[in-house]
């Protein structure tokens, strides 16, 4: 089989965006995203999907996207790892770690619709159940989240993750109330987004600690690996991270300092299902555990679910409620160009499972997607 043609869309969002509730500037959680298509001689196509969270940076990506694609048309779709290093070594001098991510997933849809099976198979099958957890986006005052983590418990979700970074004395009053209302058998995360200096994030961390907090995220600066390690070991809650972080080769570094408990790759970034898979063998062995990040539109959302399922140390991903105006909160909404949405979605009681049709299992609706398309 060969690559005959590479084609981008960037599509709008299906939902509005969301502010991203921690103090480090203007971050909007916008779920327009750039698609990937790879065609074959064989007339199987196979779809990939990263975003960069806004329209206008997503036109840069799919430009990155047609430039890494030159190195692709004419190879065979099935040597994914061969292309994957051909891509890398051109990617880390320009830095299209999307680009990579994208093209990755939609070789692997190639490869699992070409297998007639799905890619949670071809990567050795599932292991265990993986349960959601969910993060609300949303602008909310500490007592408002109580009422919304009672919904989500309800639903089944382990945990609820927010946002943290508003300074120590509003990051206390968040944590201590939250944490004092909601059921014992739901936790809360939170999230600075490598906001925190370290006598802060410190600070943050003991009272997460003290409050049974289930993991604090991304504390401080995500390039301060002894800082990190430092932090994970004075202190009860576990640190996680590595959503920032490309492709899987620096997760060894954190893994022999010791610096994080949980590891959440992004497949939009991380180098997609390769760069994922990866980082999960890496963990494993050092017997840390995997939470993948993963806020992401619907394509990549599934190619995260696939990599879940199939790695040991997994038994948790992320799941954004970006609506708090619904009935159910397991329901994903923002790929409505997914003919087969209902493939996606969080079982009451928790559970998620990946698609099961071939490849990454996803039917794209072309008149709904060209209705997105805004390049
Ligand atoms: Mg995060």
């Amino acid at each position: 089989m060969q690559v005959t043609d590479i084609e981008t869309a960037v599509l709008g969002s299906a939902v509005e965006a969301a502010s991203l509730p921690a103090q480090v500037g203007d971050r909007e959680l916008d779920i327009s995203s750039v698609v990937v298509r790879i065609h074959t001689d064989e007339g199987i196509t196979g779809y990939g999907e990263s975003f960069y969270r806004s329209e206008e940076n997503n036109q840069f990506l799919a430009r990155s996207i047609e430039s890494m694609g030159t190195h692709v048309i004419g190879k065979d779709p099935e040597n994914v790892k061969d292309i994957w290093h051909e891509l890398y070594l051109h990617v880390k001098r320009a830095g299209a770690y999307g680009a990579l991510s994208a093209i990755d997933e939609a070789l692997w849809d190639i490869k699992g619709k070409d297998a007639g099976k799905p890619v949670y198979q071809l990567l050795g099958g599932q292991v265990g159940e993986v349960n959601a957890y969910a993060t609300f986006p949303a602008d909310k005052t500490a007592d408002e989240l109580v009422e919304y983590a009672n919904w989500l418990h309800e639903k089944g979700f382990e945990a609820m993750k927010i946002g943290a970074g508003f300074g120590v004395a509003e990051d206390r009053n968040r944590i201590e109330t939250i944490t004092n209302a909601i059921p014992d058998d739901f936790g809360l995360a939170i999230d600075a987004n490598t906001s925190y200096t370290y006598t802060d994030a410190h600070k943050v961390a003991e009272i997460a600690s003290e409050h049974g907090v289930e993991w604090f995220e991304e504390p401080i600066a995500h390039t301060d690996i002894q800082g990190q390690a430092q932090l994970n070991k004075d202190v009860d809650v576990p640190i996680s991270g590595y959503q920032t972080h490309t492709p899987h080769y620096p997760a060894l570094d954190h893994l022999k300092a010791e610096a994080l408990d949980i590891y959440q790759p992004s497949l939009d970034y991380v180098g997609g299902i390769t760069g994922a898979t990866r980082v999960a063998a890496l963990v494993e062995s050092f017997n840390k555990e995997m939470v993948p990040h993963a806020l992401g539109p619907a394509i990549n959302y599934a190619a995260s679910l696939h990599v879940a399922a199939a790695s040991r140390q997994c038994e948790l991903i992320e799941f954004a409620v970006l609506d708090d105006d619904i009935d159910d909160p397991g329901e994903y909404i923002a790929g409505p160009y997914i003919e087969n949405r209902d493939a996606i979605h969080v079982e009451d009681g928790g559970r998620i499972d990946p698609p099961t049709e071939p490849g990454l299992g996803v039917t794209i609706d072309e008149e709904v997607f060209e209705e997105y398309r805004v390049d």
